[in-house]
């Protein structure tokens, strides 16, 4: 940058300026006009030049109880200041507490849990768990699944734009996804299309693995495929299949888990089906950067081999888990996700109602997203709807998100704390949104 070029500049735009020539360009950030955020409390954000937004996505749901909510930031700031840091060579007490209030929470008997940095790193212990404790190396996902970035979890992740390499890793296949909108087999599908989804599962293995598989993972609400939930019973059905087999099932609730999917703390559970491994991360910890595995002693028992994370249980980071926890519990977010997410689904719905191209409105609780097409008779994808109303959201100062395999879902997911007024508030700015992109395309 030339001396003196970010004088002329608003304070986003120095920082954008920043951002283009330091950061790589494959991270490519909302908006034409990328927004750089600077506050936050609760559901509110505002940017560097002190505009306020009301955040419906929350930093991909992630800021859980609210963007810097007091008790987390008040433990996290208390535990730098005694002690920041050890490794996983030495055992400390806020470790001890998150590992003990998951616990607490988690389906069944999956009450031994190994921490990370990220949903990645999660997902990379779970797939080698299953892999040491079956003794086997093939895994089957689903197709439109995400879950993460590295070599293995891109490989996993079956969304084109989301895996930079032809490079493949051995021993991944893909079965079907339970995608009701978009039902290859019944329309409306209902629970008659679980059989034929799972069906497919047990395809893939017995055509493409060598029917031995260590793992079948799936992530609970499918999060960046645009909150996919699979007709009823599919996951039960699905967990008996791989089973059968010899193989575990491995739930990501990266996305869906601590009481986003309303009533449960995690979305499986709606399911009645308790996975042999679980992985979470995003909303575990309000925002500081925490992966987490969890599973049964007998299978945690199989892994030998020594293992360290250096900043994986770190006392901040679990400090923030463990405060993010306990006002979870305190809250009651299950509970509050139920109630607040059916406030927004009829927002929602009433929307639909009056926007031919709202396809789809689906989800749980406060995991709500809009599948946009061209016009509900073709169901043609539009991604040229989410764009616009991505930015005309933008202009009604209010934060969405944006997903789905061709970009054209939009996705809402805001603190579990969010009160009825904050909802109303946000419904009647997207309405007005919905409205002007509509007047504008
Ligand atoms: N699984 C799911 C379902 C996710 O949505 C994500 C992140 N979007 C991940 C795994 C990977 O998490 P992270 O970005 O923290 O590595």
């Amino acid at each position: 940058m030339e001396p003196g070029a970010t004088d002329r500049m608003t304070k986003s735009q120095a920082v954008m300026a920043g951002q283009r020539e330091f950061i790589f360009p494959a991270v490519q950030p909302f908006y034409d006009d990328p927004l750089v955020l600077d506050e936050g409390e609760g559901v509110w954000v505002r940017d560097a030049d002190g505009v306020e937004y009301l955040d419906l996505f929350s930093g991909i749901l992630t800021t859980s109880v609210g963007h810097c909510n007091p008790h987390v930031v008040e433990r996290s700031r208390a535990q730098m200041g005694r002690l920041g840091h050890t490794s996983t060579l030495y055992v400390t007490k806020p470790q001890v507490e998150a590992a003990e209030r998951l616990a607490a929470i988690a389906p069944g008997r999956l009450s031994q849990t190994f921490f990370t940095n990220s949903g990645t790193e999660a997902i990379e212990t779970a797939i080698t768990m299953a892999f040491l404790h079956t003794g086997r190396s093939e895994v089957i996902a689903l197709r439109q699944a995400y879950h993460g970035r590295s070599f293995l979890a891109s490989n996993i992740t079956a969304v084109d734009v989301w895996r930079p390499l032809a490079t493949s890793f051995p021993g991944i296949k893909h079965a079907l996804t339970p995608y009701p909108y978009r039902c290859p087999f019944k329309q409306p599908c209902d629970e008659s299309c679980t059989e034929a989804f799972v069906n497919d599962l047990e395809d893939v293995i017995r055509t493409t693995t060598n029917g031995r598989p260590a793992a079948f993972i799936a992530e609970s609400i499918m999060g960046v495929g645009g909150y996919i939930v699979p007709p009823p019973g599919y996951f039960a059905r699905a967990a008996e299949i791989i089973r059968s087999y010899g193989g575990l099932f491995i739930s990501d609730e990266v996305q869906s888990g601590f009481g986003r999917s309303g009533k449960h703390w995690f979305a499986i559970e709606h399911s009645g089906v308790e996975p042999d491994i679980m992985v979470m991360a995003k909303g575990i910890a309000n925002g500081a950067p925490v992966g987490a595995t969890i599973t049964r002693p007998d299978i945690a028992e199989s892994w030998k081999a020594k293992t360290i994370s250096t900043f994986g249980g770190s006392p901040v980071s679990m400090a923030a888990a463990a405060a993010t926890l306990e006002v979870m519990v305190n809250e009651d977010v299950p509970s509050r996700a139920e109630e607040r997410g059916s406030q927004l689904v009829k927002g929602l719905r009433e929307l639909q109602g009056k926007h031919d191209w709202i396809g789809d409105v689906r989800g749980m609780g406060l995991m709500q997203a809009l599948e946009l097409v061209e016009d509900r008779d073709s169901k043609t994808p539009s991604p040229r709807h989410a764009k616009a109303l991505m930015e005309a959201a933008k202009d009604e100062r209010l934060l969405i998100g944006q997903g789905g395999v061709s970009g054209h879902v939009i996705r809402l997911g805001p603190s579990l704390l969010i009160t009825e007024e904050e909802i109303r508030e946000g419904l009647e700015r997207f309405g007005r949104s919905c409205q002007g992109m509509e007047d504008a395309l």
